[in-house]
Formats: C-alpha cells, sequence, structure tokens
C-alpha cells in the first residue's frame, strides 16, 4: 500500500492510527455484533460514541460549560443560512468580515434575513490580507458580527481575535478549528464542517453559547434550529453516525497526543518549513501579506502558469497530491492541517527546491 502526502483543502488526510483503528472497529464494533455504519443511532453503543465525541471536544478545546456542542449536517454552507435565521432575533442587523469567498457566500445568504452589512473587505487586494477591524468597524446595535477565520481559498488567517465588544461574534472556523487553542469564550458561536481538520465529510460542528440559542425566527426550519438540535442532544434527526464516531477516535487520538499545545507546536513547526524556504528565494511567490499567513494553507505562484501546471502534475507523480490551487486563484495551495506529518512538508520542500532547479522560468 503506498499512500501519498495528499495537500488536497479538504477532504484531506486523517491520522493514520485513527484509519488502523476505524480499519479494526469496521467489521464489528466493540461486542456490538456489527459496525457504526450499521447501528441505530438510538442504541446504547452509539449514544456511548456521540457522548464520548463530545466529551473529547470539550476537553481538547476547553469549551466552557454555558456553550452547547452540535453534531449536525449539511457542511458550513448550511451554517450561513443557519447563523442569521438563529441569531437575527434583536435588531435583525448584523456585520460580516469580508475575508475570502466562503465569508462573501455567508454574507450574501445572510442578507434574505435581515439588515447585513459589510463592516469591512480586503476584495480590493484579492483577499490577499485580512481586513483589519476595531470596534468602531461594527453597528453597536448589531446582532452579531460574522468572520471567517482561516480563508481556506486565499490562504489567509485573522492574527487574533476581532475585538467586536458586547456583540456576539461568530467564527466559520472549518479550516482552523483544532489547530491551535483558541479562547472559546471569546465567541458567541463558532461552527466548522468537518473535512479538514475534524472528521471525513458529513458532520458540521456547532458550538454556541447557551444564551444565543432559543430564539430564532419562528419560520426557521426545524433543522436549522440550534436551539431544537440542543434539546435533542443533536438526534433530532438521524445523525451521520459514521463522521461523528470518526471525530471522536481523532479528538481521542489528539488528546493522547498531547492535546492543542502540542499540536500547535507541530502545526508552528510545519508551516515554518514552508514561509520561510517560500522567503529565502525568489523563484517562488509567496502572495499573502506576512501578518495574514495562514498556518492551514499556505498559497504560492511561480508567476507562470504553464509551470504552476507542471508544478502540481510533477509533484503528483512524486506522491506529493492536490497541491493545485483553488480554481479561482490558480498557482498552488498546500493544505496541511493537522494530520499532515512534518515529513510532508519537509518532502514538498525538497520538491520545490528540485524543481526550482530543474525548470528555469523563460
Ligand atoms: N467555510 C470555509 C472556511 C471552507 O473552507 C469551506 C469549504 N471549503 C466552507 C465554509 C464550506 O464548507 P462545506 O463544504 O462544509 O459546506
Amino acid at each position: 500500500m503506498n499512500r501519498v502526502f495528499n495537500f488536497s483543502a479538504g477532504p484531506s488526510m486523517l491520522p493514520v492510527p485513527v484509519l488502523e483503528r476505524a480499519q479494526k472497529d469496521l467489521m464489528c464494533y466493540g461486542d456490538s455484533g456489527m459496525s457504526v455504519m450499521e447501528m441505530s443511532h438510538r442504541s446504547p453503543a452509539f449514544e456511548a460514541i456521540i457522548a464520548d465525541a463530545q466529551a473529547k471536544l470539550r476537553q481538547v478545546m476547553g469549551i466552557p460549560d454555558n456553550y452547547k456542542v452540535l453534531f449536525l449536517q449539511g457542511g458550513a454552507s448550511t451554517q450561513f443560512a443557519a447563523v442569521p435565521l438563529n441569531l437575527l432575533c434583536g435588531s435583525k442587523k448584523a456585520d460580516y468580515i469580508l475575508s475570502g469567498q466562503f465569508s462573501t457566500k455567508a454574507y450574501k445568504e445572510a442578507q434574505k434575513y435581515g439588515d447585513i452589512v459589510a463592516a469591512a473587505s480586503s476584495k480590493d487586494d484579492n483577499f490577499a490580507h485580512v481586513p483589519a477591524v476595531t470596534r468602531a468597524s461594527f453597528r453597536p446595535d448589531a446582532d452579531y458580527v460574522h468572520m471567517c477565520f482561516n480563508n481556506t481559498i486565499y490562504g489567509t488567517k485573522f492574527p487574533e481575535i476581532p475585538d467586536t465588544g458586547d456583540i456576539p461574534l461568530v467564527a466559520d472556523m472549518s479550516s482552523c478549528i483544532r489547530s491551535e487553542p483558541v479562547d472559546v469564550s471569546r465567541f458567541g458561536v463558532i461552527y466548522a464542517g468537518a473535512q479538514k481538520n475534524l472528521a471525513p465529510a458529513g458532520v458540521t460542528i456547532v458550538i454556541g453559547r447557551e444564551d444565543l440559542l432559543g430564539h430564532a425566527r419562528p419560520d426557521t426550519p426545524a433543522m436549522l434550529d440550534w436551539q431544537l438540535a440542543a434539546e435533542n442532544d443533536s438526534m433530532y434527526n438521524t445523525p451521520p453516525c459514521w463522521s461523528i464516531y470518526m471525530a471522536g477516535l481523532v479528538f481521542n487520538y489528539l488528546i493522547e497526543l498531547g492535546g492543542l499545545e502540542a499540536m500547535k507546536a507541530l502545526n508552528v513547526k510545519k508551516a515554518k518549513l514552508l514561509y520561510d524556504y517560500l522567503d529565502s528565494q525568489s523563484y517562488f511567490i509567496a502572495p499573502v501579506e506576512k501578518a495574514s499567513r495562514s498556518m492551514m494553507n499556505v498559497t504560492f505562484v511561480t508567476g507562470d502558469a504553464d509551470l504552476d501546471k507542471k508544478f502540481a502534475s510533477d509533484a503528483a507523480k512524486a506522491g506529493l497530491v492536490n497541491l493545485k490551487g483553488h480554481r479561482s486563484v490558480g498557482g498552488m495551495r498546500a493544505s496541511i492541517y493537522n494530520a499532515m506529518p512534518y515529513e510532508g512538508v519537509e518532502k514538498l520542500v525538497a520538491f520545490m527546491k528540485d524543481f526550482a532547479a530543474n525548470n528555469p522560468k523563460a
């Protein structure tokens, strides 16, 4: 079996020990006589799996007791609608920070439900940096402020949590959740699709402060009502059982590794190796402003579209796959989420050096 280093932006790599454990459990989970995929979500075995996944996530992220953890479906994109439906319950105003494609999608979706403005945007710079914001950037009576913490496509990340004063801050953390410690109490709501740093695609995690739940618009579809999900322990309907089980294994593995401090140390080391190389030469260009650099998605270009294409294709032949940049920006993108080993980044840097030496620019 030849596993490659998979730099995909998501779905992406999972830790090998987690895959091995899933393989072991596949035919028969514990003494249940069946796989998790075949199990009733109301069975004691699955109830234990979901309770354990929640407890482990709480432990890993240090989630305070006054926050609910929900395991939902529909991806982060469904939360683009769920956020306004659940939270536009006062002035019906919300302020969005536009730092890339997903925050813009969230903004457009929210516009269907209230008075939504862009408080700041870095579109003019093709989202090569994250916009600077202060409390003064937001309308004081806004029901919430929305941001996307790490911008998967552009390879940017907010260097710090924006100060929104008393206005609840809602963050899409799809591509940076679980990559380093974060002070959950600074947020009203955090949400994330699983398929980058949590689990296989299928489950979407919402972490919401209790006082913000229970105020959804009356016409909110039941499946998007966070309070209903909380009251039903994320089992208002059949949850994505397999993804939740896998998430639990991933959380457990992270705890064994030493938790988020240990994870951050490894992620910093990986990102530093790649950025240090990018900064040391002139063949590849890293378009993102240094202060906004993402630790999870690293973007770079050669400046020649044909060479970019050749890079991604030659790299794939060398076992370094999915390095092509997002179709909307081109170039290259190396997604180096938690499960990417340091060795994968070492191999990538060595490959980049060889490629630059063997493919002179015209
Ligand atoms: N937000 C971010 C930051 C993302 O990277 C993505 C997916 N790439 C999404 C939202 C959309 O997520 P989903 O496909 O789970 O709806």
